[in-house]
C-alpha cells in the first residue's frame, strides 16, 4: 500500500477511534473488523482486497458513512474507507463529469454551481456519493430529472480478486445494472461514477407553511389530494416536530421546493398552495435561494452529534387508511430533533432497467434521534412500533433509509432481486463483499 494508506489492526491505539470516524451515526454497533484501511487510491483499494483474499476476510465498504445503520461495520475481516478518493473531474463541454466515492453530495454540488451546472445530489451536507448513487439517489430535483444512479453512466470498480473493471452498458453490462440501485448490496467496491450533468434549473428556493400539530388529519387530507398532480419539479412534504427549527415550536411545516426556468413557472407549479388548509400562521412568499442554503435547512433537522435510529415505508395507502396510524405516531412523538415525514413521490418517468425498481405514490419516514444515551430504548420503540403499525400498508422501503438489520422489508422489485443476486454469486463467487444488514450480518 502506499506510504500514505493508514491502517489500524484491532487493538492498535488508533483503531477504536478510526472505527468512530467511520459513522456519521453515534449508534455505532458493537461489531469490530480486523482490520481498517484508509485508501488513498485506487491502488491502495487493489492490495487491500488482496489482503483480504490472502486472509480469507469479507470486506465492508465506506465511502460517507451516511448510512444510518453504519452497514459497513462488520464483525471481522476487513472495512475499507474510501472517503480519500475523493477528486472530481469536470467537463463541461460534455456534460460529464467522473467522481471519486468520498465526494460528498454538498462538495459536488458547490463545484457545479460555479460552472452553473447540475446534478441531483443528496438533501443534505456530508452525504457520500458511494452509497447515495449505489442506493438509487433522491436528490434535490430528482422527480423531474430522475433518481441520481439514472445519471450514472459507468462505473470503475475493483472486484473481489482486485483486478480494477469497467462497467457500462457495453462492458460488464450486468454489474452495471446493479450499480444503479444495488446499495448496500453492491458485490465490488466503485473507485469512480462516471456522471451524467444537467443543465441547472435558473430558480430555485422553497416556501414554508407552518401549522399546529393539531392540523394532521386535514393536512393529510388534502396532501394525498393534490399530491397526484404537484409538477414534478416540485417537492412537497411535511415535517412534524416537537420543535420545528423555524420556530422553535410544536408543529407541522408543510415545505415546497420547486425548480423552473422563471419565477412565474414557480407561481404556476407553486399555484396547489392556494387549497392548503386554513390554520397556517403567516405563510412568507417563495424564496429564491442556493441550493446550498436549501440544504442547509434541511440539516437543521438532522443535526450531527446524535443517535439515529431510522426507518421508512413506501404505500399508496389513502389517507383515510394513514391518518389513524399517522396519529398515533404522532401522538408518541418524542422530543425533537425526533421527526416524522411525509413526502409526495408519484413517480412519472419511465424508469431505466436497472437494480432499482421499487417505488410508491408516498413515502413516509420516522427519523429517531436523541442525545442522551437513556432515551435509546424509547426512541427505538417509537420507531420500530410506528414501523409495525405502517407495515400493513407498505409495499417497500427505501434503501436510503434502510434499517435492514432490525426490520426486513423489500426494495426491489422480487425479479430485480433475484437477478440481482444471480450477478452477486457470479462475480463474487468467494463472497468476497458483505450484503444487506439482514442477510450476513
Ligand atoms: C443526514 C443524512 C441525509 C441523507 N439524505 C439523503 C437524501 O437526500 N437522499 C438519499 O437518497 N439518501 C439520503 N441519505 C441516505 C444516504 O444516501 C445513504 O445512507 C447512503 O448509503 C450514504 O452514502 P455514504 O457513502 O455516505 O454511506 P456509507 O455509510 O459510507 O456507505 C453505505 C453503504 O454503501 C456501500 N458502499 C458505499 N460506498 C461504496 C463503494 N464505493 N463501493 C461499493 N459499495 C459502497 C456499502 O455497502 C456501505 O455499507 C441521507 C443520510 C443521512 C445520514
Amino acid at each position: 500500500m502506499t506510504p500514505q494508506c493508514e491502517t489500524f489492526r484491532r487493538g492498535d491505539s488508533g483503531y477504536e477511534s478510526a472505527r468512530r470516524a467511520t459513522c456519521r451515526n453515534l449508534h455505532l454497533p458493537d461489531r469490530y473488523p480486523d482490520l481498517i484501511v484508509r485508501a488513498t487510491s485506487e491502488a491502495d483499494v487493489v492490495e487491500a482486497v488482496r489482503m483480504a483474499k490472502a486472509n480469507d476476510w469479507k470486506i465492508g465498504i465506506r465511502s460517507g458513512g451516511h448510512s444510518w445503520t453504519c452497514n459497513h461495520v462488520r464483525d471481522g475481516g476487513l472495512l475499507l474507507d474510501l472517503s480519500q478518493l475523493d477528486t472530481v473531474t469536470l467537463d463541461t463541454e460534455s456534460m460529464t463529469a467522473v467522481v471519486g466515492p468520498g465526494v460528498r453530495s454538498n462538495e459536488l454540488d458547490g463545484l457545479l454551481a460555479q460552472h452553473d451546472v447540475f446534478f441531483p445530489v443528496g438533501h443534505c451536507e456530508g452525504v457520500g456519493l458511494g452509497g447515495y448513487l449505489l442506493q438509487g439517489g433522491f436528490g434535490w430535483n430528482s422527480r423531474a430529472v430522475g433518481m441520481a444512479c439514472e445519471s450514472v453512466l459507468a462505473i470503475d470498480y475493483v472486484d473481489g480478486d482486485g483486478v480494477v473493471r469497467h462497467a457500462s452498458p457495453g462492458e460488464n453490462a450486468d454489474v452495471y445494472w446493479a450499480a444503479r440501485g444495488a446499495g448496500p448490496g453492491f458485490p465490488g467496491i466503485v473507485t469512480r461514477f462516471h456522471l451524467r450533468l444537467h443543465r441547472r434549473p435558473p430558480v430555485i428556493g422553497g416556501r414554508l407553511a407552518i401549522y399546529p400539530l393539531e392540523s394532521l388529519e386535514e393536512i393529510l387530507h388534502w396532501a394525498h389530494t393534490v399530491g397526484p398532480d404537484v409538477a414534478t419539479s416540485v417537492e412537497l412534504m411535511f415535517v412534524v416536530s416537537r420543535r420545528l427549527p423555524f420556530t422553535g415550536a410544536p408543529g407541522i411545516v408543510v415545505i415546497s421546493a420547486a425548480f423552473a426556468d422563471t419565477l412565474e413557472q414557480v407561481e404556476v407549479d407553486l399555484s396547489f398552495l392556494e387549497t392548503r388548509p386554513p390554520g397556517a400562521g403567516d405563510v412568507p412568499p417563495f424564496r429564491v435561494m442556493s441550493l446550498a442554503a436549501l440544504t442547509q435547512e434541511t440539516m437543521a433537522f438532522l443535526p450531527e452529534e446524535h443517535f439515529h435510529v431510522v426507518d421508512n415505508v413506501w404505500t399508496h395507502a389513502s389517507a383515510e387508511q394513514l391518518l389513524p396510524v399517522l396519529q398515533g405516531i404522532v401522538d408518541k412523538l418524542p422530543p425533537a430533533p425526533a421527526h416524522l415525514i411525509w413526502m409526495n413521490w408519484w413517480p412519472k418517468l419511465a424508469r431505466a432497467d436497472m437494480a432499482y425498481s421499487l417505488e410508491d405514490q408516498t413515502y413516509v419516514a420516522q427519523y429517531g434521534l436523541w442525545s442522551d444515551p437513556s432515551d435509546e430504548a424509547a426512541v427505538t420503540s417509537w420507531v420500530m412500533d410506528g414501523m409495525a403499525e405502517l407495515a400493513p400498508y407498505s409495499t417497500g422501503i427505501q434503501l436510503a433509509d434502510e434499517n435492514l438489520a432490525r426490520r426486513d422489508a423489500p426494495f426491489m422489485a422480487a425479479a430485480n432481486r433475484e437477478r440481482l443476486e444471480r450477478i452477486r454469486t457470479e462475480v463474487d463467487p468467494g463472497l468476497r463483499f458483505h450484503s444487506y444488514g439482514h442477510a450476513d450480518a
